[in-house]
């Protein structure tokens, strides 16, 4: 299959790096546009080749297989995407901006509210498509509008008001999201600070850091917790290949013996199956899994 050379597409590109989880395949095509035109141009030859199209923020909640994926993965790594300022009030910021640096940068602005965000490795755009949140806080509400481009290759600036966030799930999925204009107030930075280290101190406490994993693997059903039923089911430390249920977090998947994706699903499956027949409830997927 024949790309446009300035486009830079790679062929049978691995992916596995490219994910916190260190699992999975190759992308059948790779690319990371560098300003708007040539992402609408990947678009529109896709649409014309059939292939299917996946957007990878950090890979931060992502589960790989290790088939790889057919079709274009597209990557916004492009410094057009990492553009990062002040806007009255508001911060704007580019969808590849990591949060960390987000939050960064609100604290030497002295805007405060996005502390919460802490310790989460994502980019602004995987954190929108997946109103990631923490501590009763989803970086939903902090949104003012998102410029996107949709899938028939058309850009579009959506207010809140026309974007649907709900738990670990947002509208803006649907679209390739490019930027975002968030809200934020006024505060000092030594309170920012302060918030922040509260809040990366509580995550080391009870997070799992120390073998390549995909944060919470499940979503936690209305008013329970998922890792407190994975972990009544006395599941903790439990393998399946180079799989392993965290010993501190059960909602945590480790990657601790090169896992393979298969590994990891069939830990999930047996997850499941446990919680199910011990409380009667289906846990469902936080992760992406893809294809
Ligand atoms: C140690 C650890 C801790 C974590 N803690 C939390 C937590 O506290 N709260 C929480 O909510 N999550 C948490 N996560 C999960 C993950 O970090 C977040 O969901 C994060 O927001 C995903 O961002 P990403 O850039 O890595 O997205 P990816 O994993 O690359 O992608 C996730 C999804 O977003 C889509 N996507 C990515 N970028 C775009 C874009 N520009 N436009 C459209 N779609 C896009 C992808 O197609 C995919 O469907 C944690 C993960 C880890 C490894």
């Amino acid at each position: 299959m024949n790309w446009p050379k300035e486009l830079k597409v790679r062929v049978n590109y691995p992916l596995k790096n490219k994910t916190t989880f260190r699992i999975g395949g190759p992308a059948q095509f790779f690319s990371e546009p560098k300003d708007i035109p040539e992402l609408k141009l990947l678009l529109e030859l896709s649409r014309k080749k059939k292939l299917p199209v996946y957007i990878l923020g950090a890979g931060s909640n992502l589960l790989i297989s290790d088939k790889g994926v057919r079709g274009l993965v597209i990557q916004l790594g492009a410094l057009r995407f990492k553009d990062i300022a002040r806007e009255n009030g508001f911060i704007r910021a580019g969808s590849a901006v990591l949060l960390g640096r987000l939050i960064r940068f609100a604290q030497g602005e002295s805007l405060q509210g996005l502390e919460f965000l802490a310790g989460i490795p994502g980019t602004l755009g995987g954190a929108l498509a997946m109103n990631a949140g923490c501590w009763g806080h989803n970086i939903g509400d902090l949104v003012k509008e998102a410029q996107v481009l949709g899938k028939d290759g058309r850009l579009r600036t959506l207010s809140a008001k026309q974007i649907r966030f709900a738990y670990r799930k947002s509208s803006l999925a649907d679209y390739i999201i490019l930027s975002a204009r968030l809200k934020a107030k006024k505060g000092s930075q030594a309170g920012i600070k302060k918030n922040i280290n509260k809040y990366l101190t509580a995550r080391r406490l009870t997070q799992d850091l120390t073998w390549p994993n995909a944060g919470c693997i499940f979503k936690n059903p209305r008013n329970k917790s998922a890792g407190s039923l994975i972990d009544l089911c006395g599941l903790k430390g439990r393998n399946i290949g180079g799989a392993f249920i965290s010993q501190r977090h059960a909602n945590f998947i480790l990657n601790k013996k090169k896992a393979s994706s298969g590994d990891v699903l069939r830990l999930m499956r047996l997850i499941k199956k446990q919680v199910s027949n011990k409380f009667n409830l289906i846990l469902h997927p936080e992760i992406k899994i893809w294809p």
